[in-house]
């Protein structure tokens, strides 16, 4: 069993990543993949900690892309190690969204919402600051129940205090995955907010851009649905695979490796996604 989908406290999961991968440890898996969002830098103490443990450490992360769909689409970019190609761009992405959170910030304080940007970095400390957080402080001052309510009043695409921020394309991000080794997998495909007909037809899109896998074994996903997302992977030549979006304390009710209790996620998935990975093209490249 293996876990390909867990946010560490790099990102906006609550434990350090070691923490993250010793419950990996502890509920027997095989292998884990990290996927902070829209950063590496959580690799090396990821890595260290499995090394220690005994097993599979994955370097990813989660981008959430550009793409023309009415919902999110979130790839999952696996085998890409800090300083790789993709890895560059990340620098750029995180930087717009420290202008985005601001904004944020500001608009909240025009709605009323009088919360600091300071207590949203402080909440979020060594990590990549974003929505969560500042929820998180909206709900310590009690002007929202949970985080859950924040995102429905204020921080939801299209709410009162929601700001865009600066997304790769998904081709360029399929791409850049390619480029630096990688292989890149559609996350939770629900929330591309397409009915199956219209969600063939982009997946046969995405599938001509060079994607490899998409995520139907999803915690939150009951058997039918994982059973649908799997059937369709298989038609478009993609590898499945799965995790339990592991967020800590932030998606409480879900664990590593199990999900909500009745996630398996078999080593069969890893090693059909490593077998996707391109040749490197290191030293031949223009
Ligand atoms: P950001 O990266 O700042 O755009 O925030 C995206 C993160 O917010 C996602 O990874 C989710 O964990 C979280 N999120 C998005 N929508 C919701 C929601 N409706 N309720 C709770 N958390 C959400
Ligand atoms: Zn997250
Ligand atoms: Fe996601
Ligand atoms: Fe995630």
């Amino acid at each position: 069993m293996i876990d390909l989908h867990t946010h560490s406290s790099i990102s906006d999961g609550t434990e350090p990543p070691a923490g993250v991968v010793t419950h990996a440890a502890a509920a027997g898996l095989h292998a884990i993949a990290l996927t902070d969002h829209d950063t590496l830098e959580h690799v090396a103490a990821a890595r260290a900690a499995a090394a220690d443990l005994g097993i599979e450490c994955i370097p990813g992360c989660e981008l959430s892309c550009d793409a023309d769909v009415p919902g999110a689409l979130h790839l999952l970019a696996y085998f890409v190690e800090p300083g790789c190609p993709l890895d560059g761009q990340l620098g750029a992405l995180r930087a717009s969204r420290e202008t985005r959170n601001a904004r944020m910030v500001e608009r909240l304080q025009e709605l009323g919402v009088a919360i600091d940007l300071d207590e949203v970095l402080a909440i979020a400390g060594e990590g990549v600051v974003g929505r969560p957080h500042i929820a998180m402080v909206m709900v310590e001052h009690g002007y929202v129940a949970d985080i859950s309510d924040a995102f429905r009043q204020y921080l939801g695409k299209g709410r009162s205090a929601y700001v865009e921020r600066d997304r790769l394309d998904v081709a360029t991000a399929i791409e850049l995955t390619h480029a630096s080794g990688g292989v890149a997998v559609v996350a939770h495909p629900h929330s591309l907010g397409l009915e199956d007909a219209a969600l063939d037809r982009y997946l046969a899109e995405l599938a001509m851009a060079g994607l490899d896998g998409l995520e139907c074994e999803y915690a939150t996903y009951d058997r039918a649905t994982r059973d649908r997302f799997l059937a369709l992977a298989d038609r478009h030549g993609l590898v499945p695979t799965g995790g339990s979006d592991y967020h800590g304390a932030n998606k409480p009710g879900l664990a590593v490796g199990t999900g909500a209790g009745d996630l398996t996620v078999p080593d069969l998935f890893l090693a059909a996604l490593a077998a996707r990975r391109p040749a490197r093209s290191e030293g031949s490249a223009t």
